[in-house]
């Protein structure tokens, strides 16, 4: 252990969305803010790695436009480094790419089915709160209620895939109508041209430009608590224990790895129990791959209706081709394995998103493989199932949880982590005021 403690005012434990999201806050607001990382990049669950001039992301792949994300940039005066594919969206129904912009639930269940109006008026009940379903009934059980066509279960089932990572028949109706109801309903998204990790890295910039400091390659191993309040954290950089003195500390980690922080003797049992009960990662499979001619006429994303697993292909070349070296074109696919939470077969449910692959992209067999990832257990792509978050308090005064396990009714993915970094530092500044003499840097 170095022999002098560090002071910060914040420590964040943890580079990805939600960290960084929230260290940004921080600093804004004047605290003087540690973000440490233990891996070598920023971004966690929504970075990207160099193959061969390729920029490969290990999780989200596209980021929503004009939501709390945009703001939150727009807040810090900083530039949002995304671009926008128009429409953002084609919906390959009956071997032709749709586009549904403007038209609603009605355009596009009727380009399914010619009897979903009972569907598309039991979508639109859901706009009040009395046309919500109970808590139990899956988004499955609630379509079936008034189809049993095919290619609108697949519909329905692909975008609880692509936005809340688990299929319909895990997916609470309750969240998926809110979300399409009430939410800004991811209708706008987009790329990032340096690959996701540029959108971390602006705010990482921000941070480290402003005064506050962001360590890779660092590792928070304990935290030590005095009256109910976090004191100091221990944190491994270069082989050295080095100990940092705080008066706040917010948790990018997922609560179980913030309980194994602090110990769970350290906490009351019943918290303990429920961050257990409540640790149920889902998982997916994605394909990034790339060829020399295009693959698919999206410019942004191209869903599916009637697939085994795949949910959608990303093309992010038609608007970022940076991502890939010149005359490259740069994909990905993604599926949600049966099951999405618990054992499933890696292999199987890999061959069977392959699989349609090779159906649904004429060419895909001569597609360049760069890399194809299973994420899941500690390393999945949403850490709790929309509906199934545990809150963001903790049971200590100072210390706060961010990131997809702790987000907001019916939210998901990194817009889901942007909020509640901006819930967490409103608790925050509401707490523990800024040290007295500390400006605004921003
Ligand atoms: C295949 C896939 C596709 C996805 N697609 C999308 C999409 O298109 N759009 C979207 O918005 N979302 C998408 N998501 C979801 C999104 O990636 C996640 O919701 C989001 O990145 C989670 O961020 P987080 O901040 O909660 O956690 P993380 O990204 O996991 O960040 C936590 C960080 O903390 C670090 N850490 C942990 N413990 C310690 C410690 N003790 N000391 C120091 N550091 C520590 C970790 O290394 C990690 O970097 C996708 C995810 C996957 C896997």
């Amino acid at each position: 252990m170095s022999d002098t403690p560090l002071e910060y005012d914040a420590l964040v434990i943890g580079a990805g969305a939600g960290g960084l999201f929230t260290a940004a806050r921080l600093v804004q607001a004047g605290y003087r803010t540690l973000v440490t990382e233990r891996l070598d990049r920023v971004g966690g669950r929504a970075s990207t790695h160099d193959i061969d001039g390729f920029k490969v992301n290990n999780g989200a792949i596209v980021i929503e436009i004009g939501g709390i994300t945009e703001q939150t940039f727009t807040e810090l005066g900083i530039p949002f480094p995304v671009r926008e594919p128009k429409p953002p969206i084609l919906y390959r129904i009956k071997n032709k790419d749709v586009d549904v912009t403007g038209g609603g639930w009605g355009m596009l269940i009727g380009q399914l089915t010619r009897q979903g109006a009972k569907l598309v008026s039991g979508l639109g009940a859901a706009r009040n709160d009395s046309g919500l379903p109970e808590d139990e009934i899956s988004t499955a059980d609630w379509v079936r209620k008034f189809t049993k066509n095919e290619a609108v279960h697949g519909i329905f089932h692909n975008m609880c895939g692509s936005i809340f990572a688990v299929g319909s028949e895990d997916l609470p109706a309750r969240v998926f109508l809110t979300y399409f109801t009430r939410k800004s309903a991811f209708k706008r998204f987009g790329f990032c041209p340096d690959g996701t990790i540029g959108v971390w890295q602006a705010l990482a910039d921000y941070i480290t430009g402003n005064g506050s400091d962001v360590w890779l390659n660092t590792e928070v191993t304990g935290l030590q608590v005095t009256e109910n309040r976090v004191t100091s954290a221990t944190v491994r950089r270069d082989g050295t224990d080095t100990r940092v003195n705080v008066r706040v500390a917010v948790s990018d980690a997922g609560p179980s790895a913030t309980v194994g922080l602090l110990g769970a003797d350290t906490l009351p049992a019943d918290y303990v129990a429920e961050v257990a009960r409540k640790d149920r990662p889902c998982a997916m499979i994605a394909v990034t791959f790339a060829s020399r001619t295009p693959l698919i006429k999206a410019s942004g994303m191209l869903s599916f209706a009637t697939t085994q697993r795949l949910c959608y292909i990303a093309n992010f070349t038609d608007l970022c081709p940076e991502m890939a070296p010149e005359g490259w074109h740069l994909y990905v696919g993604t599926a949600v394995p049966k099951p999405a939470i618990g054992d499933f077969d890696e292999a199987a449910e890999t061959e069977l998103l392959m699989a349609d692959l090779r159906e649904q992209v004429p060419g895909f067999e001569q597609a360049r493989i760069l890399s194809t990832t299973i994420t899941r257990d500690g390393w999945p792509p949403q850490r709790a199932v929309a509906g199934f978050d545990l809150p963001h308090d903790t049971p200590l005064d100072n210390l706060w949880n961010v990131g997809d396990a702790v987000k907001e009714y019916a939210n998901g993915g990194t817009t889901a982590c942007a909020e509640t970094a901006q819930l967490v530092v409103e608790k925050i500044r509401a707490a523990v005021p800024v040290a007295t003499g500390a400006g605004d840097p921003a």
